[in-house]
């Protein structure tokens, strides 16, 4: 590590901390350990945690005290990893129309801090974490961000929606001193702007790149393109979408060194991270993560809906929350890492980027992508909407080598995927527009699935 990156983590990092009160460090120093305990001390943590925070939530908020009840639920009867089946699910839907409600009365409303979604799959959700819960995460991100080699007070090649570190004096100063992210906006994706930002990255190394899966893909491929080479970090954090193997590939070529893919969201913070040895281990440290299909957990293997109660969250509990995406649970017990988490074998993307066949069957949009993007070269950018049961769009933004037979290609390819009785019809762009949060979908489908 650099002078400099030693300097903030041995001092700046602890003093900063200790000015703004915050606990994360000790966090941090307590989880160093935790990942190695025997999964079953890991479980009977989380019960303890779990039966806390529902005695809690049923006392202290009226939402679960109704939800509860009308379920036919008292907290005392969960005495099995069995019963929590009974727990009712918690929607998006739900905390739009229940924020308030699911507020916990005994926290004060000080120690709130507000969260608020992107919104990619509709409509955002807006929710509270209390302050406690927010250290907790700040820790756990950490903990798991070291997997990829980077430690606190080395610099990052942020690729990010929105940056926040320009946004006042105070932002500015606690990037320059404290989390070091060197920006390059996702929403203004450039090629003037990828290549100044090449040039900054070889003027100030990052430790890192971070950033959207796509987005980090994107960059990779404007280098490549462009023969601009020498960016070396020691690792890549990939995170906040799917990443998908053809963009893994090019990413780890171009940069010369390993992903790690991780995955999250808003409103429970990390979820899964990949280990060294390539496996997505669960987050057992603040969540208890279950994998459902028509309400009923899934064998390794299957995929399902990822559900999520997040343990540390007292001041607006999320308890079994839905969160949208589609996972398969893997059959592998252990990891070299060392690390007893549970591993998720693959992430399937999200619920409403599954598209549904006229014969009835569930193709995800993840592997859909990496067929259409492994077999049509002259397909620059592709997106995909179902608009119904047998209609598609498929919209392109055409690459140099496009031709007459990407087309042929494409309609060989659609009809072998959907069948014919499904309908699509080309549509030619000059570029897909990114979502507001600066993320990129490859599939979107307005029908509903077995996993929505
Ligand atoms: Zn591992």
């Amino acid at each position: 590590m650099s002078f400099t990156g030693s300097l903030i983590r041995s001092i700046v990092a602890p003093l900063w901390a200790m000015k703004e009160g915050t606990p994360y460090l000790r966090h941090l120093q307590r989880l160093d350990g935790a990942k190695r305990r025997p999964l079953q001390v890991v479980q009977e943590d989380q019960w303890q945690k779990l039966q806390q925070l529902l005695s809690h939530a049923v006392s202290n908020t009226d939402f679960y005290e109704n939800r509860f009840s009308q379920a036919g639920v008292i907290a005392d009867i969960i005495k099995t990893w069995a019963d929590i089946q009974q727990l009712p699910l918690l929607t998006k839907d739900d905390v739009r129309a229940y924020k308030e409600k699911m507020v916990a009365r005994n926290i004060p409303k000080e120690q709130l801090v507000p969260k608020k979604t992107s919104g990619s799959t509709g409509v955002s959700v807006e929710l509270f974490v209390d302050e406690e819960s927010a250290q907790w995460k700040r820790a756990v991100t950490i903990s798991y961000d070291r997997w990829s080699g980077w430690d606190i007070g080395e610099r990052i090649g942020a690729i990010w929606g929105n940056p926040d570190c320009y946004q006042n004096w105070r932002s500015y100063l606690r990037n320059l001193l404290l989390i070091r992210h060197i920006p390059l906006d996702t929403l203004k994706m450039s090629p003037e702007n990828m290549r100044e930002y090449y040039t900054r990255l070889k003027r100030t190394p990052p430790s890192i790149l971070f950033g959207h899966a796509h987005s980090l893909f994107l960059f990779a491929q404007f280098l490549e393109q462009n023969g601009l080479s020498g960016i070396h970090p020691k690792g890549i954090i990939s995170t906040a979408m799917v990443l998908h193997t053809f963009e893994r590939a090019t990413i780890e070529r171009v940069f010369g060194c390993k992903v790690t893919n991780r995955y999250g969201c808003e409103e429970v913070s990390l979820i899964a991270c990949e280990c060294k040895h390539g496996n997505l281990h669960l987050n057992c440290d603040t969540l208890l993560v279950e994998v459902l299909r028509d309400g009923k957990p899934v064998a390794p293997g299957e995929p399902g809906a990822i559900v999520v109660t997040d343990l540390t969250n007292y001041g607006m509990p999320m308890i079994r929350y839905k969160v949208g995406d589609v996972g398969v649970l893997s059959s592998k017990t252990d990891c070299p890492c060392g690390c007893t988490y549970p591993i998720l074998e693959s992430l399937e993307g999200r619920v409403a980027d599954y598209v549904v066949t006229p014969d009835g069957s569930y193709i995800s949009g993840i592997s859909l992508t990496e067929n259409f993007a492994m077999y049509l070269p002259g397909v620059k950018q592709m997106q995909i909407v179902q608009e119904a049961i047998d209609r598609l769009t498929f919209s392109i933004v055409k690459g140099e080598s496009f031709s007459e037979q990407t087309v042929s290609d494409l309609h060989r390819l659609a009809l072998e995927r959907f069948g014919d009785r499904m309908t699509w019809q080309i549509e030619y762009v000059d570029s897909i527009q990114s979502e507001s949060s600066g993320k990129y979908r490859f599939c979107i489908s307005k029908l509903q699935n077995p996993f929505s």
